[in-house]
């Protein structure tokens, strides 16, 4: 039996209140010696009788701790004669820097306590909770090195802080009403109004219908209620894409189906929006025109206390940006982009530090890598090289690996504009500077053209660090596993190596060397970018035949389109091949009228699966050939079947053609997967493999996911999917630095 020892605590040990933790640990058992905050570990120094039960709990650790490593040396020098908290230390940095964390029940609790301290008070927070990565400048994570330093604490909170007893001993985020950031509402003109109570006046302003900019913990929200979700709409210019919406627990279980996992999900720290499915695919249409809608509950203290007078049930959260640009944290911003969208502003004075907006998530699968979640902490042993991977093009994000562990940023979106690309290297600034590291290698996209290749290569001739250019969809691969598997990489886009436009992948192989093994059938994408614009055209470049083109002038296609359209596929003039798995779901929406023009990302493929969810689907034959010593599916011969009995159905009536609508969309989708199931079993026989990755955007549709999960396991293959990273171009930066590390 131990009396005594030095311990030292590596993890996510910072923000998450371990040294108050610590400290009430070793009152309770009569500990006496000291805890240190050291920049990326906690270093104890304890004695006593009860020391193994101190260890222990220790190890433990409190509720939000990620402890990697305990370990546990004699005891060197003196010891105080009591438990105190020393001051942090620089020490080493290996970038463990906490995520926001929602507010907790303790806290919720006092803003509800009429005679407390904190009632009514928006930002209160404790140890257990509160905004972390949004606020902090540099680490170790102390109050003086957040933005809360411009908030004094005032003699009750002073207090507090010191106060061993209290929840918000050491709370870097303590504040009160008389000492911590507050709350203005503003009118349309930018003028704050004299009003007693900001929340409850803007809860009345949002039960009239008004629209709010609501500036939050990452960034600004723009909020309605559900009867104004139509002119806000109309405003952004995003007639069809859903909205995301906060409301109670009671709601969300009325309006949308809630399983086990989704119940965690929802009331999980990070607080995400959870993609539910309706319990009526067909309710809330102005909010989503999907089966399903992407719900929160209340995060902050200012959203409880918005809710508690707020009469209508539902809050439209959308963020405030403008489309392709970053999320708005600025009060200035907001007013001049948003101005004649919004009508008030409710906004306070805590400087947002590094923006982050709201995670998604969807069957236990991540879709946004945001608050709460990122960035995101994975421990893997890269070797010695520090590593930067700055993603792909679209729904872009950053991966760090130092010193055994990747951190992977919050999302940043679609690199396209300069305003993108800077938060891009804001981000990675912000990154190197909390984690200490100077890569030398920096990883990007194969795409010599992508604003985030030419950024990667600037910064690495900068640095004199080795550029590593990695291929998209391997890159999914490497981030589903490292381990030798076939890997399936489905999505919309991917620059391949022979310059086409790959996105239906099949691979062999282990980290850094996968080579390509089957993948969909090569189809035009007529007008390159137009085609995924317009998924008609798609239609046409898969199944280029006339009765494609009399389908299209039945649907309003003039003589000069269809003519110009069928010269261009005939002739191939700017037409690119693709493999692409989201393009050819797309034209199958197309194809069965469900969508033919896209207005957001994603938009053909995700409302073909909405209509899918009512249909059965049917067993289509199948045709796999094989090029050039690779598996190929033929998708023109799915399209085509679904286009045999699609044709017939023009002359049924409505609710018949309803049905059998939705019936080939199932059957599409569930056909697509199947087929590429039989690739990759095909492939795994062959290379004697018994696991299969999936990664890429379309695994989100749930039909294919599980259709190809039930192939493989009925064919002896365990799938494999990396439930920590989006299975979309989320998990891209972190792909590329696997790679870019296995070299
Ligand atoms: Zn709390
Ligand atoms: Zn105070």
């Amino acid at each position: 039996m131990r009396r005594s020892g030095t311990i030292i605590v590596r993890g996510i040990v910072q923000g998450v209140g371990f040294r108050p933790f610590v400290y009430a640990t070793a009152e309770s058992l009569s500990i006496r010696g000291s805890v240190t905050n050291l920049g990326s570990e906690v270093l104890i120094h304890a004695e006593g009788d009860r020391f193994d039960e101190f260890l222990d709990a220790v190890r433990r650790g409190p509720r939000l701790a990620a402890i990697d490593e305990v370990i546990v040396s004699p005891l060197s020098g003196s010891i105080p004669d009591r438990f105190i908290i020393l001051d942090s230390k620089a020490g080493t940095l290996s970038g463990l820097i906490p995520p926001d964390v929602a507010i907790c029940e303790a806290c919720i609790h006092d803003i509800n306590q009429v005679d407390g301290r904190y009632f009514n008070y928006w930002a209160t927070s404790c140890v257990d909770c509160g905004p972390r990565y949004s606020i902090i400048r540099a680490l170790p994570y102390d109050r003086e090195r957040t933005t809360m330093d411009h908030f004094p604490l005032c003699s009750s909170c002073e207090e507090e802080y010191w106060n061993p007893r209290s929840r918000r001993h050491h709370a870097q985020t303590i504040a009160c009403a008389a000492c911590g950031p507050a709350l203005t509402l503003m009118d349309p003109d930018g003028r704050s109004m004299p009003v007693a109570d900001p929340i409850k006046k803007a809860a009345e302003l949002l039960d009239m219908g008004k629209i709010l900019a609501i500036r939050g913990i990452g960034g600004f929200h723009i909020a309605c209620i559900e009867s104004s979700a139509e002119r806000l709409k109309t405003f952004l210019g995003r007639t069809g894409q859903p909205f995301a919406v906060m409301a109670k627990a009671d709601t969300i279980e009325q309006v949308a189906m809630l399983h086990d996992e989704e119940r965690k999900q929802l009331t999980s720290p990070a607080r995400p929006i959870v993609i539910l499915e309706k319990r009526d695919h067909t309710s809330h249409p102005t909010i989503s025109n999907l089966h399903t809608l992407g719900m929160m509950l209340p995060y902050t203290g200012l959203h409880h206390l918005l809710f508690s007078h707020l009469t209508s049930p539902m809050l439209v959260m959308t963020s405030a940006n403008v489309p392709g640009n970053p999320m708005i944290t600025e009060i200035d911003l907001v007013m001049s982009r948003l101005r004649g969208v919004v009508d008030y502003f409710l906004t306070h004075d805590r400087e947002i530090q590094n923006r982050c907006d709201d995670s998604v998530v969807r069957d236990g699968l991540i879709i946004r890598l945001s608050r709460g979640i990122a960035p995101k902490r994975t421990r893997i042993d890269l070797g010695k090289t520090p590593i930067l991977a700055v993603g792909p093009e679209l729904n872009a994000n950053a991966t760090i690996y130092n010193n055994g562990f990747c951190i992977t940023s919050p999302h940043i979106g679609n690199i396209r504009n300069p305003s993108t690309v800077r938060y891009l290297e804001e981000t990675v600034e912000r990154l190197r500077g909390l984690t200490g590291t100077t890569p030398e290698i920096i990883a990007c996209d194969l795409h010599p053209q992508f604003l985030s290749t030419r950024y990667a290569r600037d910064l690495a001739e900068e640095l004199g660090a080795a550029l590593v250019p990695v291929q998209h969809h391997r890159a999914h691969i490497a981030a589903a596993t490292r381990e030798r598997c076939v890997g399936i990489a489905i999505d919309g886009v991917g620059y391949g190596d022979d310059g086409t436009v790959w996105g239906g992948e099949i691979f062999v192989g282990q980290a850094p060397d996968y080579a390509r093994a089957g993948h969909l059938e090569q189809v035009l994408m007529p007008g390159g970018d137009a085609a995924t614009a317009n998924p008609e055209r798609m239609l046409y470049g898969i199944l280029p035949n006339p009765e494609v083109l009399d389908l299209l002038a039945g649907r309003g296609w003039n003589d000069i389109a269809c003519s110009a359209l069928a010269h261009q596929v005939e002739r191939r003039f700017n037409t690119i091949p693709t493999t692409s798995t989201g393009r050819v779901l797309d034209a199958a929406s197309a194809l069965l009228g469900i969508c033919s023009k896209r207005t957001y990302d994603g938009e053909p493929a995700m409302r073909l699966e909405a209509v899918a969810a009512s249909g059965r689907p049917a067993e289509w034959e199948l045709l796999i050939s094989e090029e050039n010593g690779r598996q190929v599916l033929s998708t023109s011969r799915l399209m085509e079947e679904a286009f045999l009995r699609y044709l017939p159905l023009k002359d049924e009536s409505h609710e018949i053609q309803r049905r059998a609508v939705a019936d080939i969309a199932a059957s599409f989708q569930f056909n697509l997967a199947r087929g590429i199931a039989r690739m990759a079993v095909s492939v795994a026989g062959e290379h004697g493999i018994g696991k299969a990755a999936l990664s890429g955007g379309v695994c989100y549709n749930h039909m294919i996911r599980s259709t190809i999960c039930k192939e493989l396991r009925r064919a002896g293959i365990e799938p494999v999917i990396n439930t920590g990273y989006p299975l979309g171009d989320g998990c891209i930066s972190y792909g590329q630095a696997i790679i870019a590390g296995s070299r």
